[in-house]
């Protein structure tokens, strides 16, 4: 059975809001900034009708949530899901705004997402539902109010359409509305992969401080779609092994190492990475407790938690996916002196290389991609470089110290601004 079909995120509001609260004690925040940045600016739900192509109309339910601007325009994903709901948008809003302010750019943090199964639509329906929904929430986004970009099932092709009926309503082009998309249409040289190699990047960095040669390392990662993909074939191009890789259909497990390139070929030709010969079968949730030397959740949220945290035997957690550990299980972590690489930095490059496309888009002039590679990286290393400080001068754990250096941050911009009138 495909796991796509039984996940429901609405927990995922409770426990970021767990999560701020506790670093929002350590930071003794003045009650009232506390109490604004436990809530969403704005959000809005819309039910709008698809015509499928059976010629029956078929009624979708889409969210965008803004969850704080104070230091720019709200920027954050669009996710096409069945288990898409206005909490989870709301959690990975608020996740987006910590996030933006770890790594410095000057973004807020939003969310967007459509409850659906994609795998299932056909790619005209998908269309339509896209163009539909980005015209029910137009008054919502821009290139100076809110940028979408592509998350969960949603990429390139889908953000070319939300740019283009954007533009159409406007009666000109307008490519600044959103990020991740065509080249052709004004998207950025190096932003498809970037969330992968921003993510392998903190691995570097991590191994370094670790004092650990990556060669030869052992990885396993949950999720091998746009990101997991990205992180795997560099991290293999670097010498590692990848003895496990998991998707929503299964996982499969060689602790000789997996054949990337045969892999993703059977992938593109099954739609799934099970059922890939010269590799046993194991579930998804199997891949988490493989022995590894580097552990990566590629995937979805709450895959870590105080049920399977303790049976984890990764030396580095670097977290790819949005929130894939729950902070019950971040303690347990943390007691069992795992190093984990936080999800708001770890995959902070597809925000940071956003943010390139997004200046180049304003300034009509676009850069090669050395100088896209080159910012990203000193970004991500002088962030890494800043959070790793923090922990160890606090004696706090990596994901406590990235997230109050982010929300150090927010609550700065807020009390500079003041509050109006
Ligand atoms: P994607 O749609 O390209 O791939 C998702 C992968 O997760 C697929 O391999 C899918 O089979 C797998 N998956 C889905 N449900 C699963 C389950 N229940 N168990 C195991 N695997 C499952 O998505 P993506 O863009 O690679 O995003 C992956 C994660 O990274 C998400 O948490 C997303 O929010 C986060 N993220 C993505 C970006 C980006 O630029 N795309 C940026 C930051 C964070």
């Amino acid at each position: 059975m495909d796991n796509d079909q039984l996940l429901c995120s609405e927990d995922l509001y409770r426990l970021s809001l767990e999560r701020f609260y506790k670093v929002a004690d350590y930071l003794h925040i003045d009650p009232g900034i506390r109490e604004k940045l436990a809530v969403v600016k704005r959000e809005i739900t819309v039910n709008f009708p698809v015509k499928m192509d059976d010629g029956q109309y078929k009624v979708f339910t889409g969210f965008r949530v803004q969850h704080d601007i104070a230091r720019g325009p709200a920027k954050g994903g669009m996710r096409y899901h069945p288990a898409v709901c206005l909490e989870e948008v709301r959690a990975l809003a608020m996740l987006m705004t910590w996030k933006c302010a770890v790594v410095n750019i000057p973004f807020g943090g939003a969310k967007g997402g459509i409850k659906c199964n994609p795998k299932t639509m056909s790619e005209g329906e998908i269309e339509r539902m896209t163009r539909r929904y980005t015209s029910e929430i137009i008054m919502f986004i821009g290139p100076e109010t809110d940028i979408p970009a592509p998350d969960m099932y949603t990429d390139s092709k889908v953000m070319g359409w939300i740019m283009d009926t954007y533009s159409m309503q406007k009666g000109f082009s307008v490519p600044g509305v959103v990020t991740g998309k065509p080249l052709s249409i004004g998207g950025s040289l190096g932003r498809s992969g970037a969330t992968g190699r921003g993510c392998v990047n903190c691995i570097s960095s991590a191994a370094e401080h670790l004092n650990m040669n990556l060669k030869g390392r052992t990885v396993s990662l949950q999720g091998f779609g746009k990101v997991g993909n990205e992180a795997a074939q560099l991290l293999d191009e670097m010498g590692c092994k990848i003895i496990a890789v998991g998707d929503s259909k299964g996982g499969v497990f060689n602790g000789k190492g997996l054949n990337l390139a045969d892999l993703l070929k059977h992938k593109r030709e099954s739609g799934s990475v099970v059922e890939f010969r010269d590799a046993d079968t194991i579930s998804s949730t199997d891949v988490l407790e493989i022995p590894c030397d580097i552990l990566i959740p590629a995937a979805l949220e709450s895959q870590i938690w105080e049920g399977n945290a303790d049976k984890i035997q990764a030396k580095i957690i670097a977290e790819a996916a949005n929130g894939p550990t729950t902070p019950m299980a971040d303690e347990i972590l943390d007691e069992r002196g795992i190093f984990v690489i936080p999800d708001i930095l770890a995959n902070a490059g597809g925000v940071i290389v956003s943010y390139f496309e997004w200046v180049q888009n304003i300034q009509e002039y676009f850069w090669p991609e050395e100088r896209i590679s080159s910012e990203l990286n000193r970004i991500l290393s002088d962030s890494f470089k800043k959070v790793l400080e923090t922990s160890q001068k606090e004696k706090i754990s990596m994901k406590m110290a990235a997230y109050c250096l982010g929300v150090d941050r927010v609550v700065q911009a807020t009390k500079d601004r003041g509050i109006y009138p």
